[in-house]
């Protein structure tokens, strides 16, 4: 008998609203979106941000594979979770079917989510409307309190400390826990417990790390959000295993993602930034939790034998240096010299040569120009090249 194994993918991360931002590409800009796939071969999502354009248009691929159920779980109605819903190809095809779960907003009534949908497709925000959309759709309203059963695993639902209200679910498959706690602020007392409830002993806890702990005390206070800190203290608290930093602010580019997980990793021992593209496995054998970064989401890449020197940190924590050969490598762009002036937004092509292994290595690469600064060095022009082939 084998272990059952549950998969969790990234496909949205970013909160509040999406970013194009090069400097957010790394983590990615779409706005929240998750996939669970249990053992029993239940597809779970949760939340409907931008991010779901790209699950479904993976879906729609022909080798995508049919699940046999889908099971959409939305934490609450603001924009950055419900936004990916109208753009969301698989509910086009007459003979999906898909189970919506969210919360009866006292500002929308009866049939809250349903409402939702009608909205966002009226005209004149949509260019089609709500018939087009023949997937078969069963909306159920749950609560924080409620728990039930889909197939092999059981679900909780509580409410989350979030402007206008927001539910946080628990996932408990065979393989493994997934609790899923964006868009919450601590500091209720009565809230900061069902947060700990959801999060006790998972063996993932996904976590609202949108603002530093600084910010949070002082000029984010009472905007619905938390930060790493914070997640690391619950997750402490409750024994949860690996911590997931989620819910990126859109003005924190990569680097400061980046230096939000590193003081995230000195407090905690497992701890992830979430990022788009990224693949959580859990139940598999030796080693219950591995995450992965699928090669799709890195750039042009190019075989090459340069010689290079590495210095890093080791998985135990230490230092290391060591010589190696590069034999693949990945390029978005440069900055190079001219004496001639291209012309903006033309292509061209960049040959480069180094000194590797086996004597000089070229390298040719086509670009795009996206950038010239004519003022920067006499006689020569600055140009800024995206490669693209
Ligand atoms: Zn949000
Ligand atoms: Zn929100």
């Amino acid at each position: 008998m084998t272990a059952p194994i549950a998969k969790l993918s990234f496909w949205g991360v970013r909160g509040s609203t999406p970013t194009v931002d090069p400097a957010t590409w790394r983590y990615g800009g779409n706005t929240p979106c998750l996939e669970l796939i249990a053992p029993d071969g239940t597809q779970f999502i949760l939340d409907c941000g931008t991010g779901l354009r790209m699950l479904g248009s993976r879906w729609a691929a022909p080798s995508g594979g049919k699940t046999p159920e889908t099971h959409i779980f939305v934490t609450h109605y603001h924009w950055d979770h419900i936004q990916g819903i109208p753009f969301f190809a698989p509910l086009y095809v007459e003979n999906n079917e898909f189970h919506f779960y969210s919360f009866r907003s006292k500002y929308l009534g009866r049939d809250s989510l349903k409402q939702v949908f009608e909205a966002q497709m009226a005209l004149p925000y949509f260019p089609v409307d709500m018939s087009a959309m023949s997937a078969k759709r069963k909306f159920k309203e749950v609560e924080g309190g409620d728990s039930f059963q889909i197939g092999e695993n059981k679900i909780t639902a509580r409410w989350l400390n979030h402007p206008q209200g927001c539910l946080g679910f628990r996932i408990e498959t065979p393989a493994g826990t997934v609790a899923y706690a964006t868009d919450n602020e601590p500091g209720d007392a009565k809230l900061d417990e069902s947060l700990r409830e959801l999060a006790a002993g998972a063996d993932i806890f996904i976590n609202d790390a949108q603002f530093t702990p600084e910010q949070l005390e002082t000029t984010r206070k009472g905007w619905g959000h938390s930060s790493w800190l914070e997640g690391v203290k619950v997750a402490r608290h409750t024994g949860a295993k690996t911590l997931v930093l989620f819910h990126h602010d859109p003005d924190s580019t990569d680097r400061m993602v980046d230096s939000i997980l590193r003081q995230a990793r000195e407090e905690f021992d497992s701890v992830f930034a979430a990022s788009e593209g990224m693949v959580i496995t859990l139940g598999a054998p030796g080693d219950r939790v591995q995450a992965h970064m699928p090669g799709t989401r890195t750039a042009l890449r190019r075989e090459a034998q340069f010689n290079a020197k590495v210095c890093g940190v080791t998985e135990g924590g230490k230092d290391f240096e060591e010589e190696t050969v590069v034999r693949d490598l990945s390029l978005q762009g440069a900055l190079i010299s001219l004496k001639h002036l291209p012309r903006l937004q033309s292509e061209l092509q960049v040959t480069m040569e180094a000194p590797g292994a086996d004597g000089v290595q070229s390298m040719k690469l086509r670009g795009y120009v996206v950038r010239i600064d004519s003022g920067a060095e006499k006689g020569r022009i600055a140009v800024g090249v995206v490669f693209t082939d």
